[in-house]
């Protein structure tokens, strides 16, 4: 069974959300294949919970903050988000790390407050292309995953994402990044597994890829050893699309 989560980042207001789960169940994907997550903004949250329990997909906050209550105006608890019908958090997006200068420490402390909270957390991992360039990749890699799971009593719950800066998202230009290679997500993901395996129980924790994953991608990068799903941006925001990518793991059962 595959993981694929749908990253809809600043998109989509109530009736978008209904509107699109309207046409995902028109549609109505073969997910035999996968366990599919939604990642919508809060405000969408209850709207896709609403819709998601008959439709039987996950519904996930892009972002969290590591407090119980109080003083931190403009911001969200686990529990809040619990209490809106999500079950998964998602922690460390490198645009969170890049455009709020989220570091290591208080992404230890997000997957602390969203796992003490019995949800689920992906927690995004990858290199900018500078750190590539510099043959800092696997570097990177180990400091962002020990600090992040540093003291972390239980992993039953977590999910991790590699996700190349490089090749999330699209260029100032507005064009699509290049996607990694097969071999570089092989060695990414085989690497992870590596640094996972100093972590009590961490032998079960999928990887997922994200970057640019499109329907006539995603298959081939399921079929890659130790990749246990994908990671969606843009493209999860286009119903046919998404529900291509999901066919695509189911494919893989065949
Ligand atoms: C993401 O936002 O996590 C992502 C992978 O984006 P995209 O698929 O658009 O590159």
């Amino acid at each position: 069974m595959k993981i694929i989560a749908g990253n809809w980042k600043m998109n989509m207001t109530r009736r978008e959300t209904l509107e699109y789960f309207e046409r995902y169940a028109g549609l109505n994907p073969d997910k035999s294949g996968a366990r599919v997550i939604f990642l919508v903004p809060y405000t969408a949250i209850s709207t896709a919970v609403e819709t998601g329990e008959n439709l039987g997909f996950e519904v996930g906050a892009q972002n969290v903050y590591p407090a119980a209550a109080g003083a931190y105006t403009g911001e969200i608890t686990a529990d809040m988000i619990k209490d809106c019908g999500a079950k998964v958090v998602l922690v460390g997006h490198s645009e969170r790390r890049t455009l709020f200068r989220e570091s290591d420490t208080f992404i230890n402390e997000k997957l602390r407050c969203v796992l003490d909270a019995g949800l689920s957390a992906i927690l995004c991992v990858g290199e900018t292309a500078k750190e590539r360039e510099n043959d800092e990749t696997e570097g990177v890699l180990w400091r962002q995953i020990t600090m992040a799971l540093d003291k972390l009593p239980d992993l039953s719950k977590l999910i991790i994402a590699y996700e190349p800066v490089w090749a999330v998202g699209k260029t100032a230009d507005g064009k699509s990044k290049k996607p990694a290679t097969s071999q570089q997500i092989a060695d990414a993901h085989a690497f992870i597994k590596t640094i996972l395996t100093g972590f009590t129980d961490a032998n079960d924790i999928p990887v997922l890829y994200g970057g640019n994953v499109k329907s006539e991608t995603s298959g081939e990068i399921m079929r890659i050893p130790n990749v246990d799903g994908v990671l969606v941006g843009g493209a999860s925001l286009k119903v046919e699309e998404f529900s291509k990518i999901i066919e695509s793991s189911s494919a893989l059962l065949n």
